[in-house]
């Protein structure tokens, strides 16, 4: 990172060249100023006199900038930019037209370096993010006492000191005290994340209130924000699409535009249309105008924008492709649990069936249940509560044979008893119990617990809709996502219940994990784009097989980051419409830019054909003036706000 920034792209060789080119057109001005105007219509005369030595000196040192470029281009036959404008400026200097030939040499190296660092910045305004984390950070010693250390060399396991109104030094997990720390240089979200002993804390947050006492669970240098960082420089690397093809456009254009400018020069002083000269010129002027410099640069300089932009804003886009993909879509899948509820399941009913008490039955699933990651799982557990399963197992209750049945339950045998806690699926041939539907009318979730075979009750339990959901999804709508889609492994009348509060158009339920995918393979092949939302953990494989997947709630989930094509940090669905905007409004820009470019360069050339645009104008507005277009028309994602 520190060589990147000593290697400012205003300090270079090419720098000095164009600076010294610069100044000698500038001094030549003001000796022909002074001198009176020299007559610049003659035919092949090189001038001698002041003003013309400044400005071929001039035009030599700038063009030393890409003279060997345009040599080795012409050699290979793959004519460029570098090329075209040698060709210019050789041609200037063969008429007569020290001064044109300087100013061309001047300009395009100066449009170079402006192209150049607009780039670099770009690119670098990500480690700003970086030195978003502090540099010291208070070491807890084994023996209590404190020292300062620098917070680069902190390893897994340290016990650090964050005090109220210091930021986070490391990735940790809150060992000892109580705050409310701000996540926004990840997350975008400046709303305070209450945090207690056992939470996950991250680096570079700022610790409001609360005095806390954090245990790394990384080295310094592999934080979630030093994960972030590395993959948006990777980000930044990768090239759209639209970059391939104009790339790819540049190749055949640029030897296309040499030809017209030869048959320019050519064809019509042959035909006796006017004088050689003033054809040549025409022809020259063509070629400066054809440079393909900023039609090369609009796309990069505007992704590499919004990316850094978003990434400030707590979206990860982990390259151009996505961007534009996402800029694209006219689907969008949802997953359920997680994504358009919070989550957080709890128990709303429990319902006993062979004569249990309520106890009984939640302490039956629970036992088993320990065992499983899954929200409907920790839902039980905590209801039951971790001191009373203790107990349980302290009592003797034994659990072996666990096995989860991902999208159905879990299976295990408590005491040699079989005990089941699941779907429908785990309990064939069992007629659906009245109960049951009624629960899942009301949009709960309910699982069947059995003993051996036989059901002992049911567990409903309820999961909170997020609030901004509905409101997100008429955003997207109203942004062009006119499919939107449901998937859930929950059963039915639970996932309608749900999706007619949120006016999705399509719900697929009672999905298992590969049905999911299915479901987003089925979906892919009937529009042109479709992206998925979800967690990015469960619903990795589906999120792979979309065309841009989505991962929710990123920062506490390093797998989720590494899935998805898209991280939002934020737990928190308002960061679509967010993403969605900001990879239209790139995509808007890049075609902009290139209809820009492309645009000025034809109405240029048309006048240089006719003879209303003069070799300097061509130079000023095709190129420079161009470049400089498209690259403050990308600065304009910088300020893009959720
Ligand atoms: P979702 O699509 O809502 O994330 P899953 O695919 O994770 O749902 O699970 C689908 C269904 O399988 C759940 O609604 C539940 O009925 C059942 N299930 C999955 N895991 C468990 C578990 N550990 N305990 C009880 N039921 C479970
Ligand atoms: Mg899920």
């Amino acid at each position: 990172m520190s060589d990147r920034r000593r290697s400012s792209p205003w300090k270079t060789p090419e720098a000095v060249r164009t600076y010294v080119s610069g100044f000698l057109w500038l001094i030549g001005i003001l000796i022909v100023l002074g001198t009176g105007s020299p007559d610049i219509s003659g035919w092949l005369r090189v001038r001698l006199d002041a003003a013309g030595l400044v400005f071929l000196a001039a035009a030599l040192i700038g063009g030393w900038n890409f003279f060997p470029k345009g040599i080795r281009a012409a050699r290979t036959l793959k004519l460029d930019m570098n090329f075209l404008m040698t060709v210019a400026i050789i041609g200037a200097l063969l008429i007569g037209e020290p001064l044109e030939a300087a100013a061309i040499a001047f300009l395009f190296s100066l449009a170079e370096l402006l192209e150049h660092s607009a780039v670099v910045r770009a690119r670098n305004s990500i480690d700003e993010l970086i030195r978003l984390t502090p540099e010291q950070a208070t070491l807890v010693e084994q023996d209590g006492s404190e020292s300062t250390v620098a917070a680069s060399e902190l390893k897994k396991g340290a016990h650090v000191r964050v005090r109220p109104g210091e930021k986070v030094p490391i990735d940790g997990r809150v060992l000892d005290g109580e705050s409310a720390v701000d996540e926004a240089t990840l997350t975008g979200e400046s709303v305070p994340i209450p945090k207690r002993v056992g939470d996950p804390v991250f680096a570079s947050t700022l610790n409001r209130d609360g005095f806390l006492e954090v245990v790394a669970v990384t080295d310094a240098g592999d934080t979630a924000l030093d994960r972030i960082v590395r993959l948006v420089r990777e980000a930044q690397t990768r090239r759209s699409p639209t970059e391939q093809f104009v790339t790819k456009f540049a190749r055949y254009y640029t030897p296309a535009v040499t030809v017209l400018a030869a048959v320019t020069m050519l064809a019509p002083p042959l035909l006796g249309m006017g004088s050689a000269l003033t054809w040549f010129v025409r022809g020259l002027t063509l070629l400066v105008i054809a440079c393909p410099c900023a039609l090369v640069i609009a796309t990069p300089v505007t992704v590499v924008s919004a990316i850094t932009s978003a990434a400030r804003n707590g979206v990860l886009i982990k390259g151009g492709e996505y961007l534009e993909a996402l800029g694209g879509v006219c689907a969008m899948a949802f997953d359920k649990t997680g994504t358009l509820t919070y989550g957080r399941l709890e128990v709303t009913d429990v319902v006993p069936m062979s004569g249990d008490t309520n106890e009984d039955l939640l302490g039956l699933a629970a036992v088993v249940e320990a065992r499983s990651e899954h929200p409907i799982a920790k839902a039980i557990v905590a209801r039951v509560g971790t001191s009373a399963l203790q107990n349980a197992s302290d009592g003797g209750a034994e659990v072996t044979d666990f096995r989860a049945r991902p999208g159905r339950g879990v299976v295990a045998r408590v005491d040699g008893t079989e005990v089941r806690v699941g779907t429908l699926e785990l309990f064939p041939d069992l007629p659906v119990p009245d109960r049951m539907l009624e629960l899942e009318r009301q949009g709960k979730t309910v699982v069947l617990v059995g003993r051996d075979g036989r059901v002992a009750g049911l567990i409903a339990l309820a999961d909170t809709l997020r609030p901004e959901a509905p409101e997100v999804l008429r955003q997207l709508r109203r942004q062009g996502i006119h499919e939107q889609v449901m998937l859930t492994g929950d059963h039915e009348y639970v996932a309608r219940a749900i999706a007619g509060r949120l006016g999705v158009d399509k719900v697929f339920s009672s999905l298992l994990p590969e049905e999911k995918v299915d479901a987003v393979t089925e979906l892919v092949a009937d529009h042109e784009g479709v992206a998925m939302v979800g967690d990015g953990v469960n619903d990795a494989p589906a999120l792979a097989a979309s065309s841009v997947g989505i991962a929710m709630g990123g920062v506490g989930s390093p797998a989720a980051i590494e899935t998805a094509d898209i991280a939002l940090m934020a737990d928190d669905l308002n960061m679509l419409p967010y993403s969605r905007r900001i990879s239209r409004l790139a995509r808007r820009l890049v075609r902009f830019n290139i209809g820009l470019a492309l645009g000025l360069k034809l109405l240029l050339a048309a006048g240089a054909i006719g003879g209303v645009v003069s070799l300097l104008v061509a130079v000023l507005v095709g190129d420079m003036g161009a470049s400089i277009a498209v690259t403050l028309n990308a600065m304009r994602l910088a300020h893009l706000r959720p």
